[in-house]
């Protein structure tokens, strides 16, 4: 579909964003809600890369402290009342999260994880096998320990998604689905152009939040962020009566997952053997080594061992050298913003980061939540 200057105004739009997974979806509402004229590109649908395909895990625990501000912010001032704002069910539980280990060597990275977050003022502490069974009774005898987070929790991420790229047209984004960024171009030192293969867009400010597609479109005006693709599995098993409302995960992120409010469980996880599977890249989005996921699953809850998985699926995500986003706007090119690179954990945070972006994009001087440790010009050759 080609868009008319009439549209988006005949000196093309106040900001484009380029991608419409959560990222992009939620900045554009914000900036539009701020009464600038928005366009989304989207190569494909809205909502079909990560952001359709994630477990929907809202953690603040086990992060990087640079990105913990966003993670703290989200849960004690967005997530609580953003079904009401998105005037969506965005199916919200915060209820918990045990993240388990089975060795002293898990629980040694646990206690670290969890005293590092605890100095930035998270309220995460490690329980024993015993501690972690009477919150979740379901664990198997392995299970030597946990990190608790009474505050962690999940929410759908399909409703989430979709609920912001609602909101961003209720308040006059335009979005063209089905076209390609290619790269972008500057005119008088400042980014304006969206080369595309439907065309080249024009805008004062662009946001980047492609997810692993961000890289090869940012190399374009010179830019690069250390990010590779990146696969991981879901899946989904029948209905079983309610268990409990805690999100569970494990010291090597190995396995993920919570009981849904319609009695399904969500489990993922990454099972290491991926890039044995000759024609995963020809099906990128099929699961191919669910079956390993799930003996390591049973491991910890022996009594899963009968559960049908009724759906599961592989999901592509961007993840960077060091582990964290960069959420940043860029000197060396005006107007451009940069939100990717969120590593397999970015939809807990996403809120909170449309909140930075829309900082970022009309002020740039300074955000209301302390990203100073996500700047794109952070990464060094090594000496
Ligand atoms: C299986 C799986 C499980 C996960 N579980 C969790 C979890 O429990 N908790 C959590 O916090 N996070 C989780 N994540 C990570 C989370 O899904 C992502 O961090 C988040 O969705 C990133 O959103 P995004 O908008 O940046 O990227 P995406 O949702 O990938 O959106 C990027 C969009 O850009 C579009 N695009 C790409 N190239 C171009 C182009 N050239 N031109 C125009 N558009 C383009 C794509 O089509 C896509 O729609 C998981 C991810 C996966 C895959």
């Amino acid at each position: 579909m080609l868009i008319s200057t009439e549209t988006i105004g005949k000196k093309g739009a106040d900001a484009i964003v380029i991608g419409g997974g959560v990222m992009g979806c939620a900045a554009a509402y914000r900036l539009a809600k701020e009464g600038l004229s928005v366009l989304l590109l989207e190569k494909t649908e809205i909502c079909a890369d990560a952001s359709g395909r994630n477990a929907g895990g809202v953690r603040q625990s086990a992060r990087d402290v640079r990105e913990l501000p966003l993670a703290m912010y989200g849960v004690q001032n967005i997530w609580p009342a953003l079904g009401e704002e998105l005037g969506v069910d965005v199916e919200y539980v915060r209820e918990g999260n045990l993240r388990l280990g089975r060795t002293e060597a898990h629980l040694e990275k646990l206690k670290a994880l969890a005293e590092s977050s605890k100095k930035v003022g998270l309220d995460v502490r490690m329980v024993t096998g015993d501690e972690a069974r009477e919150i979740c009774p379901y664990m198997s005898d392995d299970v030597l320990g946990a990190s608790w987070c009474p505050t962690d929790g999940y929410a759908n991420p399909l409703h989430t998604t979709i609920g912001f790229y609602r909101k961003a047209l209720a308040y006059g984004a335009v979005a063209v689905t089905g076209v390609t960024v290619l790269g972008l171009g500057k005119a008088k030192g400042r980014i304006r152009y969206v080369y595309t293969d439907n065309g080249v867009y024009e805008a004062g400010r662009v946001l980047v939040a492609a997810g692993y597609a961000s890289r090869a479109i940012v190399n374009t005006v010179g830019i690069d962020v250390p990010v590779e693709r990146e696969d991981e599995e879901v899946f989904v098993t029948e209905q079983l009566p309610p268990m409990f409302d805690q999100v569970l995960g494990t010291a090597e992120a190995d396995f993920y997952g919570h009981q849904t409010k319609h009695g399904s469980f969500l489990l993922g996880g990454v099972s290491g053997l991926q890039h044995f599977t000759s024609n995963h890249d020809d099906h990128p989005t099929e699961a191919y080594t669910a079956p390993s996921l799930v003996r390591g699953i049973i491991r910890f809850f022996p009594s899963f061992a009968n559960v049908k998985i009724i759906r599961c699926w592989s999901g592509q995500f961007d993840t960077c050298v060091d582990g964290v986003p960069v959420i940043s706007n860029v000197e060396e090119a005006p107007g451009l913003t940069l939100a990717f690179a969120f590593t397999g954990h970015g939809f807990g945070i996403s809120p909170a980061v449309s909140i930075a972006v829309k900082e970022l994009m009309l002020d740039g001087a300074s955000t209301s939540i302390d990203i100073s440790g996500l700047r794109y010009d952070r990464f060094k050759a090594k000496q």
